[in-house]
């Protein structure tokens, strides 16, 4: 899958945030890798086994978050992963805004309760209950 691809499903995803939410992201870096790599103290998100992405940073409603250090949040997406749970490269677009959204939902500090909480509502909302990105979602936390 071109790179083009995501880079335009990340920007879409973006576009699609409240600018409130937007202008919080200035700090977080988004990538996408093919595979992941171990990295201490990564937030994942996972479908079943398969990791989709990562968050790595201090999320903004830590305590003394503004004295963590200068490094940028980082969102990293895994290439591999998406294509394989997406299945066909029609779904790829959907599965890399849904899996951004998680990420960014960590970085403003939700748990997953409230994550799921939004997903259900944000699928509800464009009324994708029976996508396919959005069955069997497993996502776990070290
Ligand atoms: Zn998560």
């Amino acid at each position: 899958m071109e790179p083009d691809v995501y880079n335009q499903a990340i920007d879409e995803a973006l576009s699609m945030l409240p600018p409130h939410i937007r202008k919080e992201m200035k700090d977080v870096i988004i990538v996408v890798e093919d595979r992941p790599s171990q990295r201490p103290g990564a937030v994942p998100i996972t479908r079943g086994q398969i990791l989709l992405g990562l968050y790595e940073g201090v999320p903004l409603t830590a305590w003394g978050r503004e004295y963590s250090g200068k490094l940028p949040d980082k969102i990293t997406l895994f290439r591999e992963s998406i294509e394989r749970i997406a299945g066909r490269p029609e779904h790829v677009p959907h599965l890399v805004r849904e899996t951004l959204w998680h990420e960014i939902a960590h970085y403003f500090g939700f748990g997953h309760d409230k994550i799921h909480e939004m997903e259900e509502r944000w699928r509800r909302h464009r009324g994708e209950a029976g996508s396919p990105a959005g069955s069997d979602r497993k996502d776990k936390h070290p």
